[in-house]
C-alpha cells in the first residue's frame, strides 16, 4: 500500500487566437480555418516570401492589453518581438515571430472557484504576442498544408505551476475561457482550434515544495480532455514514484479513445530555438495613456457580473453557473430585460432549459440558438407568476417552445392549459378523489398530515393542470375538515 500521498503541480500554457479582422503582420483576413477554402486568405507576408516586411497589427496589441489587464498583469511599456527559429512544414519562414525576453504582460493572477466553494488564486507568469502557424492535415501517407491560419495573432498565456489537481485545471480553463469571451477577443470554441491548452504536469508528496520532472501534454481539444489528461498524468506519475522509478521529461499527446497519454517526443530547450530580436520590426512602445484608455473600456467581467447577479437575489452557485459562459449570461440578462423575475428566470434556465438542451446533446453555450427566445421564456414565467397556468403546465409550454418556438400564451391556448377558477368543478373532483381514497382520509383524520400531499397530487392530476393550486388547497382542506368531524 502506498504510504505517501501525491499532489499535482500543474502550469497551463494557453494559446488564444485573437479574433481581429486582419492577421498579426499583414492585411489578410482572419477566417474560420475549419470552413474556409484552404490557402485562399494568404499573401507574400504570411506565406513567408523573402524580402517582405511585416507590420504590427495595432488591434491585436490592444486585444493583448485587454487580456493582460483582465488578468491583473503589469503591461510592459517596452516590448520587443523575437524570432523563434525552427523548421516545420506549417511554418514557411522557418521562424515564428514571437516575444521572448520582453513580453507584453507579466505578473498577473486569476482567481478560480472550486466545487467545494473555496477559491484559489493562480498566478499568471506572462502573456506574449506571437503569430499562429499554418495547419497540417494528414491524409493517408500525405500531409496537406493550409496557410490561412499562418500569421493569425496569437496570445500565449502562461500560468505559474499553482494548479494542484485536474479539478483546478478545469476551473482555471473555464474561467480563462469565459474572460476571453467577455473581452470579445476569442470565441472560446476549442473544437475549431482557436483556443488551445497545454498543461505541464509533475507530482510531489503532499506537503513538499519541491518541483520534480514535468511532462507536457499537447493538442488537447476540449476542457474535458484537459481535465482527464491531467488526472491521468497525476495518477501515472504518482505510481511511477511509488514503484521507486523516475518520471522522464517528455512531450505527450492525449489519446481520447484509450484515455491515456502517449509519448510524442523528448522536450527541446529554449536555446534550440535560437531566439534573437526580430530585425524587421521596431521595438513596440506602449503609452500609459493608451493602457488607461483600454482599462476604462473593459467590459464587465465574470466575477463582477456574478456579484451583480447575487445582488439580484441569486445564490452564489446559480450566479456562477450563469456567468460561466458569456452566451448564457447574455441570455439570462435578455430574459430579465423582458420583465422576468431574476430568481425565477435563473431556476427556469438552469433546471428546465438546460435539462432540455442536455437531453438534445447541446452544450449550454448553444443557448442562443435554441427556439426558446428570451422574451418567450420571460412571457412563460410571467404567465406562471400571474397564476394563469401552474408550474407543471408551464413545463409543458416550455417543451413546446423548445420544440417549435413561438409565443407562450398561444401555446397555453393551443394546449388548453388555461386555469379555470371553477369552484364547482374542483369540488366535484375533490369529492370523487376522497371517495376513492377512504383509507387515506381516515389516516389524515388520525393526524397523518403527509397524506394531504398525496391527495392534492391526485386532484391536480385529475384537473389536468387546469386547477389553480390555491383553490385546490382551499376546497380540499374544507372537505377534509367536514369528513374528519362527521
Ligand atoms: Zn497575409
Amino acid at each position: 500500500m502506498p504510504t505517501t500521498r501525491y499532489e499535482g503541480v500543474i502550469g497551463l500554457e494557453v494559446h488564444a487566437e485573437l479574433e481581429t479582422r486582419s492577421k498579426m503582420f499583414c492585411g489578410c483576413a482572419v477566417v474560420d480555418s475549419t470552413t474556409a477554402e484552404p490557402n485562399t486568405v494568404v499573401c507574400p507576408i504570411c506565406l513567408g516570401m523573402p524580402g517582405v516586411l511585416p507590420v504590427i497589427n495595432r488591434r491585436a496589441v490592444e486585444f493583448a492589453i485587454r487580456v493582460g489587464l483582465a488578468l491583473h498583469c503589469e503591461i510592459a511599456p517596452f516590448n520587443r518581438f523575437a524570432r523563434k527559429s525552427y523548421f516545420y512544414p506549417d511554418l514557411p519562414k522557418g521562424y515564428q515571430i514571437s516575444q521572448y525576453e520582453l513580453p507584453i504582460a507579466v505578473n498577473g493572477w486569476l482567481e478560480i472557484d472550486l466545487p467545494d466553494g473555496s477559491t484559489r488564486r493562480v498566478r499568471i507568469r506572462r502573456a506574449h504576442l506571437e503569430e499562429d502557424t499554418g495547419k497540417l492535415t494528414h491524409v493517408g501517407d500525405s500531409s496537406l498544408v493550409d496557410f490561412n491560419r499562418s500569421g493569425v495573432p496569437l496570445l500565449e498565456i502562461v500560468s505559474e505551476p499553482d494548479i494542484r489537481s485536474d479539478v483546478e485545471a478545469e476551473a482555471y480553463a473555464r474561467k480563462l475561457r469565459a474572460i476571453l469571451q467577455y473581452l470579445g477577443v476569442n470565441s472560446g470554441d476549442m473544437s475549431k482550434g482557436v483556443l488551445r491548452m497545454e498543461p505541464n504536469i509533475s507530482v510531489r508528496p503532499v506537503g513538499s515544495v519541491e518541483l520534480r520532472t514535468r511532462t507536457e501534454v499537447k493538442n488537447l481539444n476540449s476542457i474535458r480532455s484537459l481535465q482527464r489528461a491531467s488526472a491521468h498524468e497525476i495518477e501515472r506519475q504518482a505510481k511511477v514514484y511509488e514503484q521507486g522509478g523516475l518520471v522522464d521529461q517528455a512531450t505527450l499527446g492525449w489519446d481520447e479513445i484509450r484515455q491515456t497519454t502517449v509519448i510524442q517526443r523528448e522536450k527541446e530547450s529554449a536555446h534550440d530555438y535560437r531566439y534573437f530580436p526580430e530585425p524587421d520590426l521596431p521595438p513596440l512602445a506602449i503609452s500609459q495613456e493608451w493602457i488607461e484608455e483600454i482599462r476604462q473600456h473593459l467590459p464587465e467581467l465574470p466575477d463582477a457580473k456574478r456579484d451583480r447577479f447575487i445582488k439580484l437575489g441569486l445564490s452564489r452557485y446559480d450566479a456562477s453557473v450563469l456567468v460561466a459562459e458569456r452566451a448564457v449570461a447574455d441570455y439570462f440578462e435578455a430574459v430579465l430585460s423582458a420583465g422576468a423575475d431574476a430568481k425565477k428566470a435563473a431556476n427556469w434556465i438552469i433546471n428546465e432549459l438546460f435539462a432540455r438542451m442536455n437531453k438534445a446533446g447541446l452544450d449550454t453555450e448553444a443557448i442562443g440558438s435554441t427556439k426558446v427566445a428570451p422574451a418567450a421564456l420571460a412571457g412563460l414565467i410571467k404567465l406562471v407568476d400571474a397564476g394563469a397556468i401552474n408550474n407543471s403546465a408551464g413545463k409543458k409550454v416550455l417543451d413546446s417552445l423548445y420544440a417549435e418556438g413561438g409565443d407562450p400564451a398561444e401555446w397555453v391556448a393551443k394546449l388548453g392549459l388555461e386555469q379555470t377558477r371553477d369552484t364547482g368543478a374542483v369540488e366535484t373532483v375533490v369529492e370523487a378523489i376522497l371517495n376513492a381514497n377512504a383509507a387515506e382520509v381516515t389516516r389524515y383524520c388520525a393526524g397523518e398530515e403527509k397524506v394531504l400531499k398525496f391527495l392534492t397530487g391526485q386532484v391536480m392530476r385529475e384537473g389536468k393542470g387546469k386547477f389553480p393550486a390555491d383553490l385546490v388547497q382551499q376546497v380540499l382542506s374544507s372537505k377534509l375538515a367536514g369528513r374528519c368531524s362527521g
